[in-house]
């Protein structure tokens, strides 16, 4: 039960009301932390690469080390593109062997997007790759004032419909006041906005900026239509917490940091698909 595209175990995530977590990830000692934590708990998860990663010299090698790993893990695994930039960084991804890609047209006007999504979708499917757009514009945290205050880059229900059908998506990243990174302030999602969302399209919902919402709007998210949530900044930052800690005790080698990287994203990865709901769904 190994590599596979994420889309069939949403639309059951959907159904019974639970959600998949997505996990960035950009080494080895990440990717084993996040794989040993969803077979702890028998849950499907996908394994993402971040868009600024391709490219890079080790990003043929990271890949194939996350397929090689999907391929043995007792539980099913999706390796995504997350934040794809352009139709042609999603086709490198699925190149790559990539089993969904994420295409990221937010920052364009609503008529690219659609365009450039309706492109990928067409590619992608034609090769059993599932395929994440987003509408509306999930922003950064440290402007999350501004986001909140004034409801910036908030989806617009009433371009749901004509978006999801024009485009053909799998997935769909919604922006209903969730910020990625690190929150300046408290995060408050707009349950209300959710609903109208879902109750205009059955196409399974994506939150993004997932580090910092509280567990009560998580499960309220997941009860509200959300079944796929990425986390990245929190087990980062847990893993810099932990690696600085020991270091300030008088840890010298990486030999002995190391583990503690693996450590906190198996717990922190586990503490996400407990509070999501996924454990025990693989
Ligand atoms: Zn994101």
């Amino acid at each position: 039960m190994p590599l596979t595209s994420i889309l069939p175990y949403l639309q059951r995530a959907q159904q019974e009301k639970y959600a998949i977590p997505l996990f960035d990830l950009f080494d080895s000692n990440a990717v084993d932390g996040a794989f040993q934590a969803l077979e702890d708990l028998r849950a499907p998860g996908i394994a993402a690469l971040y868009s600024n990663q391709l490219g890079k010299t080790n990003t043929a090698a990271l890949t194939a080390y996350l397929r090689a790993r999907a391929e043995q893990s007792q539980v099913p695994i999706s390796i995504m593109l997350d934040h794809g930039a352009s139709f042609e960084q999603c086709m490198q991804a699925i190149r790559l062997g990539f089993t969904d890609v994420m295409f990221d047209g937010s920052k364009l006007p609503l008529e690219d997007n659609i365009a450039i999504t309706k492109a990928v979708a067409r590619a992608a499917h034609a090769v059993g790759v599932g395929v994440e757009a987003e509408l509306g514009q999930v922003g950064m945290g440290s402007d999350y004032q501004e986001i909140y205050g004034k409801r910036k880059g908030y989806t617009d229900p009433a371009a749901v419909e004509k978006f999801v059908a024009e485009t053909g998506v799998d997935m769909l990243a919604i922006a209903i006041g969730n910020a990625h990174g690190v929150y300046q302030g408290e995060p408050n999602i707009d349950l209300n906005l959710l609903a109208e969302i879902r109750r205009r399209v059955e196409t399974p919902l994506v939150l993004h900026g997932g580090s910092g919402i509280s567990e009560a709007q998580f499960r309220a998210a997941v009860q509200g239509g959300i079944c796929k949530i990425n986390i990245a900044t929190d087990l980062y930052l847990e893993a810099g917490k932990n690696v600085a800690a020991a270091a300030a005790k008088g840890a010298k080698s990486y030999f002995e940091l190391m583990p503690l990287v693996l450590t906190a994203f198996r717990q922190r990865c586990g503490y996400h698909i407990e509070l999501f709901g996924a454990n025990g769904k693989a």
